[in-house]
């Protein structure tokens, strides 16, 4: 280009940018999308207490299979967001903020670019930073677990590269509601084929730009509660074990971090068994689920064609206060809470694509009303992440009662509350 000519390129862009006070939007937002992805095993190495039954005091006795850490970042014009999928139970109150901080504090991210998420496995150890209420065993796994999950962190970043992203839907039958009616009419955990779940199976496949397959995000409304509290074995269950079998399939170089969707009520199809069934011909039910869901996210992948660089990422983060549920126990307690918090996440890849995460443990009938009212095509709810916050139960369940209403930390009405500040929050990106 000779002097003349870009002389006359930058009139044409001053005059622009004093015209209409900026850049044209399209010109200043398009960027290269960028992503980076890293694995790590966080398997015990020393026995430690399990997840999620008060029941099971004892240590865990074994591996059935590893516990692994996934991450991938995403990059466009500076601006990004972290996804991590951890095979545990989940982060406790006093210890999410310590993670969020270490990751904030080594890699310059904000609240809002955090999905910090786990699958919700009950064969995981239970993370604690306490030691006045934590094992000994479980808090020495968590202060390694940290240092795993920072340097995973700084693996994605590095591992970075250009790449093309597409979405695709498919459905699965491996969860199934747990609200089963009990001929009195009151309500069990148990199965109940006729309730409702969300049986989306959604994945999101991404490519280098030689269109080489270097990742695969999905999404499953599932409890990872095949196995009870009789189970001492350390497993991923069986989400866990779905992401096992799809990057087997897939390859190495294909790295699937998985996401529990809106499963409050929704266990696997077999739940809670008391251990893996080892008779001669029988496929233990963990593997039998993990491996039929892993098969959809495989099939949809491999369907996914239309796939490009959309490049702008947008995110947002607010915590919603909502009301806290009375009871005869806590309203004699002068500092009870009035209110409860909702750690709400929200990011959008290009037009198309957009993720809703959560502090709760979210009904899937919740899940299913943001899904439907989300401006985007394709919606990930992530439950689990950033934070624990309980149950969050529908208005029209409280009368039901169960064992998610019974222990919901929530006042009726807070389900409401999260759906509309979600989507105005996803109008708003
Ligand atoms: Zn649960």
């Amino acid at each position: 280009m000779n002097l003349k000519k870009l002389f006359s390129l930058f009139t044409i862009l001053t005059v622009s940018v004093v015209l209409f006070g900026q850049l044209p939007k399209q010109e200043v937002n398009k960027g290269v999308l960028k992503a980076g992805f890293s694995m790590a095993d966080i398997t015990p190495s020393i026995p430690v207490k399990l997840y999620g039954y008060a029941s099971r005091k004892t240590y865990s006795e074994g591996v059935h299979d590893p516990l692994t850490a996934r991450a991938v970042v995403f990059e466009s014009n500076g601006k990004k967001i972290l996804f991590v999928s951890t095979d545990i139970g989940s982060y406790p109150r006093d210890v999410f903020p310590v993670f969020q901080r270490a990751i904030m504090d080594r890699y310059g991210l904000k609240e809002s670019e955090i999905f910090l998420s786990t699958i919700h496995s009950h064969s995981s150890p239970v993370l604690s930073l306490n030691p006045q209420t934590g094992d000994p065993n479980n808090i020495q796994y968590t202060k390694s677990f940290q240092d795993k999950l920072l340097a995973l962190v700084g693996g994605a970043i590095k591992n970075m590269k250009p790449v093309n992203i597409g979405a695709g839907k498919g459905s699965s039958p491996v969860g199934a509601n747990r609200r089963e009616m009990m001929p009195d009419g009151s309500i069990t955990l148990g199965r109940n084929p006729n309730g409702i779940t969300d049986k989306e199976v959604l994945v999101l496949k991404i490519s280098d730009t030689d269109g080489k397959p270097v990742g695969a995000l999905y999404d499953y409304a599932t409890h990872s509660t095949s196995l009870g509290p009789s189970n001492m074995l350390i497993s991923g269950d069986v989400l866990g074990l779905s992401a096992q079998f799809t990057e087997k399939i897939l390859g190495k170089d294909v790295v699937t971090p998985v996401f529990a969707g809106a499963s409050g009520n929704i266990d696997p199809w077999y739940r809670v068994l008391p251990s893996f069934n080892n008779e001669p011909g029988w496929v233990p039910e963990p593997v039998l689920l993990g491996t039929l869901l892993g098969e959809e996210v495989v099939h949809v992948f491999r369907k996914i064609k239309d796939i490009d660089n959309p490049g702008e990422i947008v995110s947002d983060f607010e915590v919603l206060e909502c009301p806290a549920k009375i009871t005869a126990e806590n309203k004699a307690l002068p500092d009870t809470p009035a209110t409860v918090p909702v750690n709400i996440t929200v990011a959008r890849i290009g037009n198309d694509i957009a993720f809703v995460a959560f502090s709760v443990e979210m009904l899937t009938e919740i899940g299913m009303e943001i899904k439907a009212g989300s401006p985007f095509r394709n919606t990930f709810v992530i439950t689990h992440c950033n934070g624990a916050s309980g149950y969050l139960v529908p208005e029209e369940l409280y009368k039901e009662g169960g064992y998610e209403v019974s222990t919901t930390r929530f006042q009726i009405g807070s389900a409401d509350m999260v759906v509309k500040k979600t989507l105005r929050m996803l109008y708003d990106l």
